[in-house]
């Protein structure tokens, strides 16, 4: 990938996405779940750019959604609406009913709280809503704790007593038709262990339905294989499907996994700029034109992204690499080696294409980044850099008479 002339034709900092790993990625999940129905859904929250959405819905991908906005996204990126999924531990009245009205495959419920509402809506508007349940296994799922979600402590799902209880529920309710299993244990997990356990558990309580004539079509074991950044072993995706399938011998299901980070995060790329260099005592900094409210994962789970020097040999000294936000937890590496720098060198952050635009933000009144999709071996924009009008356009109107 040329990312000098990238850097130039569309200047920095700038996100790029390689668009043929992403296709790549998703064969191999398809071909991993080959001997089953299967239906990969793409975790929107991961990047959620409509050409990213309109690439994968090309290959076939449904969509795994956590508010009305990604729904939104999704099917106007032209996603089918019998593959998209409604996730998320708090969705409200009017999002329930959107899912209802649009008919989309299903929506994972996460508390009997909620169960209820979403019956009381589908009543309200005289339909039947396709249900799958949050199912809690208690696993651990050895990643950081801010992205651990499979246990009794996390907010997320229930326990499987009261999984079975809500199944029941639905299955008396005229309003509810349970049609799917769902867990999800966490993001970016690296042994394949976790998967085994969770999946043993919720195969189990699929027996269990069956056996109660709850017909449960749709075994969604939810995302979270996690990718390498720096030197991590990583699960390939035929032992994530074994361990899957080991569990389900005998079973007619489809196959449901939400992958995110898997499909999209090592396609993409954030080009920055170099602004300065300066040495504070002992500590040398690299001053960039790219920062936390661009990509947050430094800043926030002290997520490591290695950063490539382009056209400048290796070595050199160890440095933390800063943007201009005025925050000290506003950076994109820390102490790595760089060689000396000047104004003008561009610097590549890898392994950007999985939480970083998403999560990019406007703060210090910065415009978000444009970004790029590259496709055999063609680029396009496919969203423009923002200017400061688009910053103060939800405002200007109430500054009154000027
Ligand atoms: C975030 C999320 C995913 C995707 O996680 P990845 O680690 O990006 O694969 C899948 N399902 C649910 C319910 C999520 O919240």
């Amino acid at each position: 990938m040329d990312f000098t002339k990238l850097s130039h034709k569309y200047q920095t900092p700038l996100y790029v996405y390689d668009f043929d790993y992403i296709r790549e990625q998703f064969s191999c999940v398809k071909e991993a779940f080959r001997a089953r129905k299967s239906l990969v859904c793409y975790a929107v929250k991961a990047n959620s750019n409509l050409s990213v959405l309109k690439h994968l819905a090309a290959l076939g991908a449904g969509c795994d959604c956590v508010s009305v906005g990604e729904i939104k996204r999704a099917l106007f990126a032209g996603v089918a609406k019998y593959k998209i999924i409604f996730s998320g531990v708090g969705k409200n009245d009017s999002e329930i009913e959107f899912a209802l009205k649009e008919d989309i495959l299903m929506l994972n419920v996460e508390s009997e709280a909620e169960l209820k509402r979403v019956e009381k809506i589908a009543q309200i508007l005289k339909t039947i809503a396709r249900i799958s349940i949050r199912v809690n296994p208690n696993v651990d799922a050895k990643t950081h704790p801010y992205i651990s979600t499979g246990l009794k402590k996390n907010k997320f799902g229930v326990d499987i007593d009261t999984a079975k209880k809500l199944y029941i529920y639905c299955k008396n309710s005229p309003f509810l038709e349970p049609v799917g299993i769902h867990c999800h244990i966490g993001s970016q997990i690296l042994d394949v262990a976790p998967y085994s356990e969770a999946t043993a558990v919720t195969a189990e309580l699929l027996r269990s339905l069956k056996a109660l004539e709850i017909d449960i079509k749709f075994f969604d074991v939810g995302g979270g294989l996690g990718i390498r950044y720096k030197d991590e072993v990583t699960i390939e995706p035929y032992n994530f499907a074994q361990a899957v399938l080991a569990n389900l011998a005998g079973m007619d299901v489809t196959i449901v996994c939400e992958l995110g980070r898997f499909l999209v995060g090592n396609s993409g790329y954030l080009l920055t700029k170099v602004l300065y260099e300066k040495q504070n005592g002992a500590k040398r900094f690299v001053i960039v034109d790219a920062a936390m409210n661009d990509l947050i994962r430094p800043s926030l789970y002290n997520a490591y992204h290695e950063i490539e020097v382009v056209d400048k040999n290796g070595g050199g000294t160890l440095a933390d690499v800063v943007g201009p936000v005025c925050e000290s937890g506003d950076f994109l590496a820390k102490e790595v080696m760089l060689p000396p720098l000047e104004n003008g060198d561009l610097l590549v952050v890898k392994s950007a294409g999985a939480y970083c635009f998403s999560m990019s933000s406007n703060y210090n009144s910065r415009p978000r980044v444009a970004e790029v999709a590259i496709e055999d071996g063609k680029e396009r924009l496919i969203r423009r850099r923002e200017k400061f009008e688009d910053l103060i356009e939800l405002e200007r109107e109430y500054l009154g008479e000027q």
